[in-house]
């Protein structure tokens, strides 16, 4: 193996940035020169290349989304697109790809492999941490701790007015980021897509704690649940409190990585390219109880990672 490529690509995940880095080193420090191709697959379609060598990736761990850019290519999910990518991924003497991003980033990679044998490992890069078979993916950490930041702050005022605030974080189909924000922030109630919404149980819980004393009220609630608006029409006449709301958008998906999504994307980077030279490929490169696996993409790809729901019941019980 003399050269590799790597991709960002799909909705961008702070620490996407530490993962190039690590594979960049990884691989460079081998004797592997690494070829990055800008904007994800459509980067590899229009050539956009650009040679990475131990010290362009330097200084860029701790930044916020990707040097590589990202984007979102329609042409690459027909055979014909993946026949150009193919050909310049020849042309450039790409001996293997690591792409870095979510489900349908690596659900790519892996046709990659199935129709041209070109040996790909995939990062699992996504702030909605719905991939099967890894514990975490890259982004996530970052994105809850910006999300509870956020919303203490809106609890602090929540206290001060003895207001209700209704908060809307991403999750178009999960409620991950909701339930794990929710729990960290002790949220009186969170509303995820995974659970139909009872607006008249939501309201009796809330009235009931605020009997117990309760001056505030955070409500996390996922996009793909309900809109914040909605949530606010059904509640603010039945819960005693003026409400606001508050929909956090994409600063949820920027800013500098923490420690843990640093060390996460550097281990996978590592891992990724250590897995390709010992001939290991078509994989996804998880986190398992703590240690680094090598998942058949095949099995990543199988299903979407269910929300734990133990999580949820918790919830309800320490709010
Ligand atoms: P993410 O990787 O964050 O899940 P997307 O689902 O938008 O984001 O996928 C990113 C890109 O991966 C798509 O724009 C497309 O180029 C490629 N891709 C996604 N799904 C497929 C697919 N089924 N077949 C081939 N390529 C795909």
């Amino acid at each position: 193996m003399k050269r590799i490529g790597v991709i960002t690509s799909g909705g961008d995940a702070p620490g996407m940035n530490a993962a190039i880095r690590a594979v960049v080193r990884t691989a460079r420090m081998r004797g592997i020169d690494v070829i990055g191709f800008y904007h994800g697959y459509s980067g590899i379609i229009d050539n956009e290349i650009v040679e990475l060598t131990y010290k362009d990736v330097g200084g860029i761990m701790e930044r916020g989304g990707t040097i590589l850019r990202s984007s979102r290519c329609e042409e690459f999910k027909t055979t014909h697109g993946r026949e150009l990518a193919m050909k310049n991924l020849r042309e450039n003497g790409i001996d293997a790809l690591v792409v870095i991003g979510g489900e349908g980033s690596l659900t790519g990679a892996m046709l990659l492999e199935e129709e041209f044998n070109l040996p790909v490992v995939g990062i699992p890069a996504t702030i909605d941490n719905d991939i099967n078979a890894t514990d975490m993916c890259i982004g996530v950490d970052t994105c809850l701790n910006t999300v509870v930041e956020a919303t203490q702050k809106l609890k602090d005022t929540a206290s001060s007015h003895e207001r209700a605030f209704i908060v809307e974080v991403m999750g178009r189909k999960s409620g991950y980021i909701a339930l794990m924000s929710g729990i960290a922030i002790g949220a009186e109630a969170v509303v995820i897509p995974e659970v139909p919404v009872d607006y008249g149980a939501l309201a009796d819980r809330i009235l009931e704690a605020r009997k117990r004393g309760k001056i505030n009220c955070i409500i996390m609630v996922a996009e793909g649940a309900a809109s914040a608006y909605t949530v606010a029409r059904h509640l603010e006449h039945r819960i005693g409190y003026e409400t606001r709301i508050t929909i956090l958008g994409h600063i949820q998906r920027g800013g500098s990585p923490t420690a843990f999504d640093r060390i996460l994307a550097s281990r996978m980077g590592y891992e990724a390219v250590s897995a390709l030279l010992s001939g290991k490929h078509n994989i996804m490169i998880g986190l398992q109880r703590g240690k680094m696996a090598h998942v058949p993409l095949e099995e990543a790809l199988s299903k979407k990672k269910p929300l734990d729901m133990s999580y949820y019941e918790m919830s309800l019980l320490l709010s």
